[in-house]
């Protein structure tokens, strides 16, 4: 397995199926994997839901059950997996991160004749919803954030293999810095709960990174720094701009107070402007943080 050009390819350099998905950003500098489910009712719905223009949703790649691997946005290009999310002060992971949807359908519960997912609907016994074989069930399992929540479809083997050596190709192509899931991201009030206990997220994280050149690459996590690179505007309207002064034409509308943005670099002819990333959606441009007339447009966010 190799990357070539921001698109999975086998050893040979033939690239896994490519289905382009709409639903799509900007550029792409991934820190970040995040790992989902799908919570789905096949692999095939899931991959037109994330191709589906309607859905506002995408992943990087997907991995069905038996283990086979389609990619919908290339690895430099965001994706839209992580919705409103939130880790070590960077606001909207979908700026941050690469997402891998798995084929399984999450929580689950027990009928008379055996366990269902969400999608099939009683009464059973019901043809048209078997229910889930017994080595695909994962019970008393309680969820970290949810504990009522103790029972789950396993991942396959084959999922699982496939996903880790694409998650040690991730890490070390893209020099990220953590693995991590949905349900680590979203805010306390719209936890998500994916990849649940069936993942042994921990164990996952521990084996990608496991490679010498992997562990040599992320010695020095840069976390904290991007921490201290977040600023609040405090003036009620400031113009982002395509470049470093006033000359260039302003991107959409002016940030307003309270905006946060992460600063990513100075001008060099100008250093009162800086290139900023705004937090809350994906625009990249320039702001004057320091005008000549009136106070400082930028306030460093504790
Ligand atoms: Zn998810």
């Amino acid at each position: 397995m190799k990357i070539i050009n921001h698109r999975l390819c086998k050893d040979d350099g033939t690239p896994y199926p490519y289905k382009e998905s709409p639903n799509k950003g900007a550029r792409l500098q991934a820190k970040y994997l995040i790992m989902h489910f799908t919570a789905g009712s096949s692999c095939r719905s899931s991959l037109e839901w994330l191709c589906n223009p309607d859905a506002d949703a995408s992943a990087h790649l997907l991995i069905c059950r038996d283990g086979s691997v389609t990619q919908l946005v290339s690895f430099d290009t965001i994706a839209w997996h992580a919705g409103r999310s939130l880790w070590q002060g960077l606001d909207g992971m979908n700026k941050y991160s690469i997402g891998i949807e798995i084929d399984n359908v999450g929580a689950i519960t027990r009928d008379t004749d055996g366990w269902h997912p969400w999608f099939h609907k009683p009464p059973y016994p019901n043809p048209k919803f078997p229910p889930l074989p017994e080595d695909q069930v994962l019970t008393n399992t309680p969820h970290r954030f949810y504990p009522d929540m103790k029972n789950w479809q396993r991942y396959s083997k084959e999922q699982l293999d496939v996903a880790l050596e694409i998650a040690t190709l991730l890490v070390q192509t893209y020099k990220l810095q953590d693995i991590l899931g949905h349900e680590d991201i979203t805010r306390k009030t719209s936890r998500k709960t994916d990849p649940g206990p069936a993942f042994s997220l921990d164990t996952f994280r521990a084996k990608a990174y496991s490679s010498p050149a992997a562990a040599a690459e992320v010695a020095a996590p840069e976390s904290a720094s991007i921490a201290s690179t977040i600023y609040t505007v405090v003036v009620d309207s400031l113009n982002i701009r395509g470049g470093p002064n006033k000359e260039y034409d302003t991107i959409g509308k002016p940030l307003t107070r309270g905006t946060r943005v992460q600063v990513l670099e100075t001008s060099e002819e100008n250093p009162r402007w800086k290139k900023v990333d705004v937090l809350s959606d994906d625009r990249l441009g320039w702001v004057n943080s320091d005008p000549l007339s009136g106070p400082p447009t930028l306030q460093k966010s504790s």
